[in-house]
């Protein structure tokens, strides 16, 4: 099973600290993670094995995208954070449709992430 994990900057603390409380969930061997650019170096550092794909504002939010259409991915955890602007919103409103379309779970949220981690 495929996880990926984005962070917004002003969620990365909050996404980590995610991360450590349900290590031994993500360590089972059957999950694999995927990161945007910036969130993977984070991932790594707690020390999860991680793919990272191109940082956000690069493409790595439409790379993600492009696994969940491929039916590659099969969750989302996106700690969005609503009260900054980013320049690839465009590229965040594709994952989160292609999430819709495909049916893939997608959490924006922390308080979805606990309920969709307790889900595996
Ligand atoms: P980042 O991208 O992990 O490279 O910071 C996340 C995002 O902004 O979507």
């Amino acid at each position: 099973m495929e996880i990926a994990i984005i962070a917004h900057d002003g969620k990365k603390a909050e996404m980590v600290q995610f991360l450590n409380e349900h290590k031994k969930i993500l360590l089972q061997k059957e999950i694999s993670l995927i990161s945007t650019g910036t969130t993977g170096k984070k991932v790594k550092k707690a020390g999860f094995e991680v793919i990272r794909m191109l940082s956000g504002p690069m493409g790595g939010d439409a790379q993600i995208a492009a696994r969940v259409a491929e039916g590659k991915c099969h969750m989302v955890l996106f700690f969005r954070d609503p009260l900054e602007k980013h320049p690839h919103e465009p590229d965040v409103l594709m994952l989160m449709r292609l999430c819709d379309v495909h049916d893939v779970p997608l959490a924006t949220n922390l308080a979805t992430a606990e309920l969709l981690i307790k889900a595996i």
